[in-house]
């Protein structure tokens, strides 16, 4: 049986940084991915802030597009804002997704694709893996970078997430669109329940479009509904497109870190619950993994592993529990009303501050910082809101 110090379940972007990391300390590293070719098809929309592409040091070739402002439409009302400067990128994330794949092989990483991994047991130092092609993996320490649509955290004792699950459903299309450098995105739950429906202009005409809901009933059914309610997709035909489903989960995973198990991105449900965006955090959190390991590994000294769990707490822990936060408020408020809340923030102040303040990583502050321009009606929806900023 083939033995590594490290094996990482997962070739998403996630399970990749952290075995690029561990690997140019000198470890030897496995990645087991199942499906056959890294990064596709893709799920993900691939918006990211800038901040993102500066501490992953993304390259210029690998963003789609730039965006600037949003249009948000909710029951009758439109608000639209716009920024002088980029606010977010959208990154082709299955060349992403290669690309960090390529990186980490440069670094010595070895990549197994069309290797799910099927069952795991734990024996003395060494958990094995057995992979569903047949063959068996050896290693000191393990990684599940799974993501989100798989049983192997159960594998490993991972099983008592409180969680709830927004079905996604995207596809890319040509779209006319009056502005390439906006977001559109749509609150109406007859078709996104609890979440939202979503326009992102990639470039060439293109579009990422889709909508996520908390419902079970055909997805495909309410895809279609956005695409008649929209001025901009009326016309397209559903049937023929190319639809990619997946799902986005939502909570907080109190437990991180088994033995010399840690699981992170996806499967750790560090995905900021308010907008269903998991690279930033993600990404942050493969970085305390990776250090953990390579610190546990060197030192010869497992307890080294629950450092990961305490920076996760410290940076990553908030984000998404501030995002719960946001998430219900969101979720018990009517579409009506949710539209008077765009009402109210249709204003050249409240513009300005969106504008200048607007973060796609910390969507809090900035909400915050908008609650005066609430009108009396709907502030009992954020009463939470104040005793969480005054805690
Ligand atoms: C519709 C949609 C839009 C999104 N848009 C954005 C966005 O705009 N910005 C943003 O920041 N985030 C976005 N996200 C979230 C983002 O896609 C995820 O947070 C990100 O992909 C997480 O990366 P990961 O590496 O943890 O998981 P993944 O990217 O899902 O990678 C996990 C990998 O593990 C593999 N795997 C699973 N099970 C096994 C197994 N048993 N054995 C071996 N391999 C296995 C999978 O095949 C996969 O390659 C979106 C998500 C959805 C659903």
């Amino acid at each position: 049986m083939e033995t590594f110090d490290v094996a990482v379940i997962g070739a998403g972007p996630i399970g990749l940084t952290a075995a690029n990391i561990i690997a140019k300390n000198g470890f030897s590293v496995c990645v087991l991915e199942r499906r056959v070719k890294i990064g596709y098809p893709s799920h993900c929309s691939g918006l990211v802030s800038a901040r993102f592409i500066e501490e992953n040091s993304v390259k210029p070739e690998l963003v789609l597009n730039t965006i600037k402002g949003a249009y948000l439409f909710a029951d009758e009302e439109l608000l639209s804002f716009k920024s002088e400067e980029s606010r977010a990128f959208v990154i082709n994330r299955e060349k992403f997704d290669q690309s960090l794949a390529a990186e980490a092989q440069k670094n010595g990483v070895i990549i197994f694709t069309n290797s799910a991994v099927v069952s795991a047991k734990k024996r003395g130092t060494h958990s094995e893996l057995y992979l569903q092609n047949g063959k068996a993996i050896k290693a000191r320490s393990v990684i599940i970078a799974s993501g989100a649509k798989s049983g192997v955290n159960r594998m490993f004792g991972f099983n008592d997430d409180e969680s709830e699950v927004i079905y996604t459903i995207q596809t890319d299309m040509e779209v006319s669109l009056p502005d390439s450098e906006s977001v559109y995105m749509y609150v109406d739950s007859s078709f996104a329940h609890n979440w939202f429906a979503w326009i992102i202009p990639i470039g060439r005409g293109l579009a990422h479009i889709g909508l996520g809901t908390d419902r079970t009933e055909n997805i495909v059914d309410d895809l279609k509904k956005f695409f008649r309610s929209s001025e901009f997709t009326k016309d397209a035909n559903v049937e023929r497109l190319n639809l990619v489903g997946w799902i986005i989960p939502i909570g907080y995973a109190k437990k991180i870190v088994n033995g010399r198990v840690l699981r992170v991105g996806d499967a750790a449900l560090q995905i900021k619950p308010f907008s269903g965006g998991g690279l930033y955090t993600g990404m942050k959190a493969a970085r305390f993994a990776a250090e953990a390991v390579v610190k546990a590994l060197k030192t010869e000294n497992v307890s080294a592993l629950n450092e990961y769990k305490s920076n996760v707490d410290r940076e990553i822990t908030p984000i998404v529990k501030r995002g719960l936060l946001l998430r219900r408020i969101y979720r018990s408020m009517s579409d009506r009303d949710k539209a008077l809340f765009l009402k109210g923030l249709n204003n050249d102040e409240a513009k300005r501050i969106i504008t200048e303040s607007g973060d796609i990583d910390s969507p809090f502050f900035v909400g915050v910082k908008l609650l005066r321009f609430v009108g009396a009606p709907l502030m009992h929806y954020f009463k939470d809101l104040l005793v969480g900023i005054n805690a």
